[in-house]
């Protein structure tokens, strides 16, 4: 179609967009986004939109929050970027160890046999910071057990960690991976806990609380359990396993059921492999608790965590790879003993990165920002309940302040809908059209508000949601 918009021209023209069907996009006239505030945004024909997915999860206090704009516009004064190749810089060190600071946040459960995260090695974005964790498990598992040892990896069923080469092989969705499996190592995947769709426990009533889990004998424990025993007897251990902790993302918003991660932890610690985790949506209190890490509302304090997304309160691209004493002195040694990470990028450290990055960890650390954080979540369940009504609506999931709401053909019998229908696509261009914008992951809804969504901007996010259910799929009677 020919565009009105200048803008919206030059892109249709030139923009290739990222999991996009390009014939789709060239076919619609593209929200311009200009400007926002808040958790609200502004397109050039200046319509008003709610930013229901925080950037695709990466807003954490909002667009054009004071605090991190002053931290940027300071640390611009200075300077906006130098190497970390042989060069350390300021914001990067008081990063780095405020990072570490945040993952020593103590939590009421028993801690799983815990090592103590001292070292961040950072990068650009999520993929590269699930890339560092996997290259530095390799090596720590080549190191520690010889150079003949073939290290692998275990992940979960669904998994999603990237779209680089080594993060798309320990991701396990073949809509985006199948094509490129000639070009990937081989890693394998292990049951992951869809409580909604659990092939052992049929029993749960419909519509109640996903948490609910009656009869429940963690049967899913039992299969990682099983399978790391078969790669112990065959004499080829795992070097690391990698996890979202307590939901998983792009898999479709699935929680995983309290104590889930710590049963499995200590198994894969007795099993001798590293626990990867992949904290890129979860970290920075998007997935709840007082601290940066998820993992730790379940008791785990990982061996390696990715951190991105969420990491400069969604301003700038930049992630870190937090390890720990064991992991770094693996990479100790004479000069030409060649231990060396060999490993890194042009803008490693970004020293803007990093101001925009404390800036924002100062809000998440605060005791105010966690309360906001608790409330907010609050607010959520209370909106979320009146989606129950909608026959399309299956299962609403929610941890921290990550939400999915999964719709089917029919709830009673939890049949889903073929991917071809866009049922989750039409749903959230419907809400777009009521200035709430979201993006589906195949028929799930995601909502993830920003920590500074206020109630009646929350009340319209999940009304825009309840109105596009009618208008797509039929109004209700109530
Ligand atoms: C988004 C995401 C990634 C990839 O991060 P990018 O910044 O897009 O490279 C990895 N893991 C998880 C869990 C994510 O949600």
């Amino acid at each position: 179609m020919k565009t009105t918009d200048p803008v919206a021209r030059l892109d249709h023209a030139h923009v290739w967009h990222p999991f996009t069907q390009m014939r789709d996009w060239l076919r619609q006239e593209p929200v311009v986004l200009m400007r926002g505030r808040g958790a609200r945004l502004w397109a050039a024909d200046g319509r008003e939109y709610l930013d229901a997915n925080s950037s695709i999860w990466t807003n954490l206090h909002g667009h054009h929050h004071p605090r991190i704009n002053r931290a940027i516009t300071r640390q611009l004064a200075q300077v906006a970027h130098t190497s970390a190749l042989g060069l350390a810089s300021e914001p990067a060190s008081r990063l780095a160890a405020e990072l570490i600071a945040a993952t020593r946040v103590r939590r009421p459960l028993p801690a799983v046999r815990k090592p103590a995260l001292t070292k961040v090695f950072f990068s650009d974005d999520g993929s590269t910071a699930i890339e560092t964790a996997l290259k530095l498990t390799y090596e720590y598992a080549r190191r520690t057990r010889g150079p003949d040892h073939k290290p692998r990896f275990l992940s979960m069923q669904g998994a999603y960690h990237g779209d680089t080469v080594g993060a798309v092989s320990v991701g396990h969705i073949s809509l985006f991976h199948a094509a490129y499996k000639g070009l990937l190592f081989r890693t394998d995947a292990v049951m992951a806990p869809y409580c909604y769709r659990c092939p052992y426990n049929r029993a749960r009533p419909e519509r109640m609380d996903a948490r609910l889990h009656r009869r429940c004998q963690w049967e899913c424990v039992d299969q990682v359990a099983r399978r790391l025993e078969t790669a112990r007897r065959a004499d080829r251990p795992y070097a690391g396993f990698v996890f979202e902790p307590r939901i998983q993302g792009a898999a479709g918003m699935i929680p995983q059921p309290d104590g889930w991660l710590q049963r499995v932890a200590e198994r894969v610690r007795d099993h001798g492999a590293l626990l990867i985790a992949d904290e890129v949506m979860t970290g920075c209190g998007r997935a709840g608790g007082p601290g940066i890490l998820a993992s730790q509302e379940e008791g785990v304090t990982p061996d390696l965590v990715a951190l991105a997304k969420g990491l400069t309160g969604g301003y700038l691209p930049m992630a870190a790879t937090l390890t720990t004493e064991a992991v770094f002195a693996a990479f100790l040694g004479e000069y030409g003993e060649f231990k060396t990470f060999f490993h890194g990028h042009s803008y490693t450290g970004n020293q803007l990165g990093a101001a925009a990055a404390r800036a924002s960890l100062e809000l998440v650390m605060a005791p105010e920002g966690q309360r906001r954080r608790e409330r907010l979540a609050g607010w959520l369940d209370e909106d979320l309940k009146t989606l129950w009504a909608h026959p399309q609506v299956g299962d609403i999931r929610r941890v921290g302040l990550v939400a999915g709401i999964e719709l089917v053909r029919d709830w009673t019998k939890r049949t889903p809908f073929n991917l071809k229908e866009q049922a989750g696509i039409r749903v959230c261009a419907a809400m777009a059209r009521r200035g709430v914008l979201t993006r589906p992951i195949g028929n799930v809804v995601a909502l993830l508000p920003p920590y500074v969504t206020t109630r009646t901007e929350l009340r319209k996010m999940v009304g825009a949601l309840r109105d596009a259910l009618c208008e797509v799929f039929g109004t209700v009677d109530s």
